[in-house]
């Protein structure tokens, strides 16, 4: 049965009854995906009929395996499914980039022709170069987010997405944040109406996805945020986070360690110590900083790192068990852990820039330097 047929029917149906099934078989839907990228008849058909076939909302591969095969997978394969899923659908929009990118060129390709016919005419000399228009380029915000990323996709983690216009029960409520919280007060929070916000934080993804997709989780959470702060060096109303969130039974503390000391490795790089503190967040418990050791003067103290020789670099905590409640997930069962960082500050410290408002007023000569 070629991977088109077997994509209209229901894991069921195809007798995929356990994990390791479920991972073959997107394992061949990949290898499917890579043939398909490759054929030759998509050279002569519109950059964007292969990102169609893949990814369209309706009836393209991805939404037929996202039907038949995610949305009505049973409840104890829905976890391998979803990872799987995502995975397919990252490598999808890859490749379908990939095809696209003749797209981004095509009309100045057209254009450069138009000018080399006006040059012809004009002085007859056919060697003239054409008019050559420069490419963008991702933005120092995106090129620190996948990188980002890519460290956690590395270590097993989906990527996760919700919406950013949100209900004050999953910003706040679902994540044990009282009503007599400070930052449910307006001045921290815009509110659409009395039961909408402009979320806060990414954390109401978490909560989102626990109730979707249950235990074990192991996912990474990029995505806008945002709050009344006044605009200055290191405040922006809108901003990007990133929160990574892990629950199965036995995590412990020492596991949240672990991961994020090797991740300020793989970031800052491998002679980056890192330090826990304890704090305070209402949906962690124990709730801890995490410091790194100054990138810019490795320890001996300087004025990033206020001389302590030390640097803040996120917040992080075990997934309080009222949040685990709220996900439908039994506390008694698993624990979790969870943490939350800035893109923007990781861009600014991993580039030296030292005013957070660069990134927003688009301005080319800062931007191309990327
Ligand atoms: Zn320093």
């Amino acid at each position: 049965m070629s991977i088109e047929e077997k994509i209209l029917k229901t894991l069921a149906e195809l007798q995929v009854n356990e994990a390791a099934a479920v991972e073959a078989l997107f394992a061949e839907v990949r290898r499917f995906l890579d043939e398909d990228a490759q054929d030759p008849r998509w050279k002569s058909e519109p950059p964007q009929t292969l990102r169609n076939r893949w990814l369209a909302r309706n009836n393209s591969i991805l939404a037929l395996v996202d039907e038949n095969w995610l949305k009505s997978a049973p409840k104890e394969l829905k976890p391998v499914a979803g990872r799987e899923f995502n995975r397919l659908k990252k490598e999808a929009q890859a490749k379908a980039v990939l095809q696209l990118e003749p797209l981004a060129i095509h009309p100045q390709r057209a254009k450069e022709r138009s000018g080399v016919e006006r040059n012809a005419l004009a002085v007859d000399d056919l060697t003239l170069p054409g008019v050559r228009r420069a490419l963008g380029s991702f933005h120092p915000v995106t090129h620190v987010r996948r990188e980002i990323e890519d460290i956690f996709l590395g270590l097993g983690f989906a990527i996760e997405d919700g919406p950013e216009i949100e209900s004050v029960y999953y910003n706040f409520d679902a994540l044990n944040i009282p009503e007599s919280h400070p930052s449910r007060d307006d001045w921290d929070t815009l509110y659409v109406d009395a039961q909408t916000v402009l979320r806060t934080h990414t954390s109401p993804v978490q909560v989102r996805a626990m109730e979707r997709q249950g235990a074990p989780l192991y996912i990474l959470i990029p995505g806008l945020c945002y709050r009344r702060d006044n605009p200055d060096s290191t405040h922006s109303p809108v901003f990007h986070q990133i929160e990574g969130l892990a629950v199965d039974t036995h995590i412990t503390f020492a596991d949240l360690k672990g991961t994020l000391d090797f991740f300020a490795r793989k970031f800052f790089g491998e002679k980056t110590r890192t330090s826990f503190h304890p704090s305070f967040f209402p949906f962690t418990e124990p709730s801890g900083e995490v410091a790194i050791s100054c990138i810019f003067c490795g320890g001996e103290g300087c004025r990033v790192c206020k001389h302590g020789g030390w640097i803040e670099v996120m917040g992080c905590g075990m997934v309080h068990p009222e949040v685990l409640r709220h996900g439908g997930i039994d506390p008694q069962r698993y624990s979790g852990w969870a943490f939350g960082l800035g893109v923007e500050r990781y861009a600014m410290m991993k580039y030296g820039i030292d005013d957070i408002q660069l990134f927003y007023q688009s301005d080319v000569r800062f931007l191309e330097q990327f």
